[in-house]
């Protein structure tokens, strides 16, 4: 009897913890120092920034509750201070949701398009186009990037280390996101303009790999020969499956996600010229 009931109790303690272990296992996480005092921290898909000063730490997005939670325990392997600032990219949701837990005794940021409360955690320092502070030994300048991707999308300088911290906007070798969600693409290319006009050396993206200030430019001049293709065929009267044929943007086949979102960059490109009136639907 005695047997069977610790078996029963192993048997429960393994279905207990079955769906825990799983979970953790399908998350992704690193943390990576790219320059002095300036780590990466991964949850899948989605980098955040911690930057160590001599005054505690200051935080970028959140990325999800779950992540949020692990950044704290990081951040507290890495300094006894605490989180003194937590800077939003943008709002969207797959960056800056669950912030409470970083946010409780933080000066929030955002840009001042962003929405009253952020998932919950509200915004004590809203800017407009640029805003700089001193934190410690480091300094930090936020500069918003204009309409685009989002309203509210800000990029975030770091000094001494010159790492630029950069949202969806452009990433080092990588398309952009999937049909680019039914952006203003012309007003997304100025955005990756207005990223290249910064001063930094290392491109610190939210998604894929860490890049150089160059990477920024590559990114606009992809989108701009997609844009100059896509219109081509569009006036050509040729249907988005022949585009998807003949537009091969073979510069870039090595680049993250050439093969999967490449069509579907063709799809968005196509709608928005379309839509923004720069060629008549078929
Ligand atoms: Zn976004």
């Amino acid at each position: 009897m005695k047997t069977l009931l610790s078996s029963v109790a192993v048997v429960t303690l393994l279905l207990l913890q079955a769906p825990q272990t799983l979970a953790q296992a399908d998350v992704t996480r690193s943390v990576t120092e790219i320059a002095p005092d300036v780590y990466r921290l991964q949850n899948n898909f989605h980098y955040s920034m911690v930057v160590i000063t001599t005054e505690g730490a200051v935080v970028t997005d959140p990325i999800n509750a779950d992540a949020a939670g692990w950044i704290k325990t990081e951040v507290a392997k890495l300094t006894d201070k605490p989180i003194t600032h937590l800077i939003y990219s943008h709002s969207h949701g797959d960056h800056a949701s669950g912030g409470a837990v970083l946010a409780e005794n933080a000066t929030v940021i955002t840009q001042a398009n962003a929405p009253n409360l952020i998932d919950g955690v509200k915004p004590t320092l809203r800017f407009d186009d640029t805003h700089e502070f001193v934190q410690g030994d480091k300094t930090f300048e936020l500069t918003w990037l204009g309409p685009g991707h989002g309203e509210d999308l800000i990029a975030v300088v770091v000094r001494p280390a010159n790492v630029a911290f950069i949202t969806d906007a452009a990433a080092p070798k990588r398309l952009p996101w999937r049909n680019m969600g039914g952006a203003n693409i012309d007003n997304w290319i100025d955005q990756v303009r207005k990223i290249e006009s910064l001063d930094f050396e290392i491109f610190a993206p939210a998604h894929g790999n860490v890049g150089v200030k160059a990477d920024a430019t590559d990114a606009r001049i992809y989108m701009e020969q997609l844009k100059t293709s896509v219109l081509a065929g569009l006036k050509e009267g040729k249907s988005i499956d022949d585009l998807k044929k003949d537009i091969t943007m073979s510069d870039y086949k090595d680049w993250s996600n050439y093969e999967s979102w490449l069509p579907l960059n063709i799809e968005g490109m196509a709608s928005f010229l379309e839509s923004s009136g720069q060629v008549t639907a078929n």
